[in-house]
């Protein structure tokens, strides 16, 4: 697995960004997380060693922006570029993860057709109010691997029989990491799995959060149980289907 942080910096836009950790780890070494630039790794995927070989390897899964988001605004003159990049490593799969859906039918390039073979764009709904607003405008995104991300979540989500292979690959839940997590409940996160089932749609319990709440009942989860303690409930979800092979996402 390997990050492609081609930009850094970004703005807050909803719930899920509350207690964001690039505003954590920037104002920890006196960084204005609100100032975006491009970053020396802004060519990685066309990078190569002293001896010729890429810095990433052909086959391996790149997940981009994980210190920004790769459709914010400030970002618009630099895309073009990572996308003639992304174009020229067909032999790379990139996952791009976004707050922002409605920016993106503007900022696809211009041979996008129904979308690159080797780019899946995930989408985040932490709670019901973002899910009726994004959901429907990803839905409708032409794209051939989409997502949905429901990491932090922050609340019960009805998708309201909107979901469908047809569209979404997979759903991904994991609850809120870090000093001032929110509650994340088990319930949500079962409630979630069965409209998955229901609709045929992928489903993975990526991790519980600091603050998990099963059967009524506060767990407080150290960092580094908070995977395997979600792995241990086994109850991912997979329909048999072809879907480009990755690692999870990245830790936050
Ligand atoms: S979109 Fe992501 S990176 Fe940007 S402020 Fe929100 S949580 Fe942080």
């Amino acid at each position: 697995m390997y990050m492609w942080n081609l930009w850094h910096g970004c703005h807050k836009v909803s719930e899920g960004c509350r207690h964001c950790y690039v505003y954590r780890r920037d104002s920890s070494v006196g960084v204005d997380s609100t100032v975006v630039h491009k970053t020396l790794s802004f060519r990685l995927p066309l990078s190569k060693s002293r001896s010729g070989q890429w810095k990433i390897p052909p086959g391996s899964t790149v997940f981009t922006c994980f210190t920004s988001d790769f459709f914010i605004e400030e970002a618009d003159p630099w895309r073009e570029e990572a996308w003639k990049m992304i174009r020229l490593r067909k032999d790379l799969h990139f996952f791009m993860v976004t707050k922002r859906p409605e920016r993106i039918l503007q900022c696809i390039p211009s041979d996008w057709g129904e979308g690159y073979p080797n780019v899946t764009l995930c989408c985040t709904m932490e709670n019901q109010l973002m899910a009726d607003r994004r959901l429907p405008v990803f839905r409708d995104i032409p794209a051939l691997h989409k997502e949905i991300i429901c990491e932090p979540l922050l609340g019960k989500i009805d998708f309201r029989g909107e979901l469908s292979p047809s569209w979404c690959g997979e759903i991904t839940v994991g609850g809120e990491s870090g000093p001032e997590a929110r509650v994340c409940d088990y319930s949500w996160v079962l409630d979630i799995r069965r409209q998955c089932i229901e609709a045929g749609v992928d489903f993975h319990f990526k991790q519980t959060g600091a603050l998990f709440r099963k059967d009524g009942r506060l767990y407080r989860i150290d960092r580094k149980f908070q995977i395997s303690q979600a792995g241990k409930a086994s109850i991912d979800f997979h329909v048999s289907v072809e879907r480009p092979s990755r690692q999870d996402f990245p830790e936050q």
